[in-house]
């Protein structure tokens, strides 16, 4: 479904980030890619919406350059979640979610029920939820808002930026395996960004160790972990 072929990222002040990166991520597939802050792991995902173009190299999606997609069609196809969900602050969680609904032409009362069934599926009550503000949320809470957005165009591919990364441990073991669940039902292609090793080996079928700007190992939890 996402395949990097030989990708190399080099920012305008020459600092390499990315550095002939070569993955292939298939349908359903939910890889972790890990390691220390700085090694490349922003930058990998930023190229995948063309936040960020890769200096040399191309990364398909589905069989296709995205290199020839517009980049306003791109992200339907791709949904994404940061640390800090960038949840509108003066629209309500109801109206956060049903808006992404809004912008792709939905009408108004089919939009805003979709949006209560994504509510629903982050594990969010709309009749409770739905009218309260971001500010009003815990913090596990705007992070299943942010999900619920990501997923409101049915994207095929989900990128997660260390999404629980800001929520205490607890909350945190909370989300991951409710998302666990969620991905069980849903099935994206994941890439989900974490510097925490157990939360790599919890969530991914596979994970992608990161040194700098390289991926030095690509195997499942377990055989990583068993690795010398
Ligand atoms: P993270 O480790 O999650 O990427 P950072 O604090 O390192 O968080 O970076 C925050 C943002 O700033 C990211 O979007 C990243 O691309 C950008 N950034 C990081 N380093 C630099 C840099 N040297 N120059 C410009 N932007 C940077
Ligand atoms: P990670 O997500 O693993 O923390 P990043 O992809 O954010 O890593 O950053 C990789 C490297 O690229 C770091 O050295 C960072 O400082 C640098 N970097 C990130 N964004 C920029 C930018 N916009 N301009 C210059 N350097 C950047």
């Amino acid at each position: 479904m996402l395949l990097f072929e030989d990708v190399t990222k080099r920012y305008p002040d020459g600092t390499v980030a990315v550095d002939g990166l070569s993955l292939e991520v298939a349908e359903g597939e939910l890889v972790t890619l890990v390691g220390p802050s700085g090694c490349g792991k922003t930058t990998t995902m930023k190229m995948v919406n063309r936040l960020e173009e890769p200096t040399e190299g191309r990364i398909l999606l589905a069989g296709e350059d995205i290199a020839g997609i517009d980049p306003v069609l791109l992200r339907r196809r791709i949904g994404y979640v940061i640390q800090q969900a960038g949840l509108f602050p003066h629209r309500t969680v109801l109206d956060n979610t049903a808006t992404v609904l809004r912008l792709l032409g939905w009408r108004r009362a089919p939009a805003r029920e979709r949006a209560a069934e994504l509510l629903d599926l982050v594990g969010l009550d709309p009749s409770v939820h739905g009218d309260r503000y971001p500010d009003q949320l815990s913090g596990g809470q705007r992070q299943r808002v942010g999900v619920a957005r990501a997923l409101a165009a049915d994207p095929p591919v989900l990128l997660m930026d260390e999404p629980f990364g800001a929520v205490d441990p607890v909350v945190r073991e909370h989300l991951q395996n409710e998302f666990l669940r969620l991905q069980a039902e849903v099935r994206k292609t994941v890439l989900f960004v974490t510097h925490d090793i157990e939360e790599a080996v919890r969530l991914g079928d596979r994970m992608a160790v990161y040194g700098h700007g390289r991926i030095e190992q690509f195997d499942t939890p377990a055989t990583v972990l068993g690795a010398p």
